[in-house]
């Protein structure tokens, strides 16, 4: 199935295991969910890490990664 995702990097670690690496479909539609490479972690969607890759590293960044987490928790 690799053929079918591409692997990034965000600014931010993961908060589950710090991992940097991201996967997202290679369709990448804005809401297709990015996924941690490492512990598969649903982090956020692809428009959302769009937004963290241009704000680059700080601790904003970690804060949008986070509500964005807790967002998608039932
Ligand atoms: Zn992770």
């Amino acid at each position: 199935m690799s053929d079918l995702s591409e692997d990034f990097r965000l600014p931010v670690a993961c908060p589950q295991c710090g991992s940097h690496r991201v996967r997202v479909s290679k369709v990448k539609n804005p809401d297709d969910a990015v996924f941690c490479a490492s512990c598969k972690t649903r982090l956020c969607l692809y428009h959302e890490a769009m937004d963290l890759l241009r704000r680059g590293p700080g601790d904003e960044t970690e804060a949008l990664l986070e509500r964005a987490m807790n967002r998608q928790r039932p």
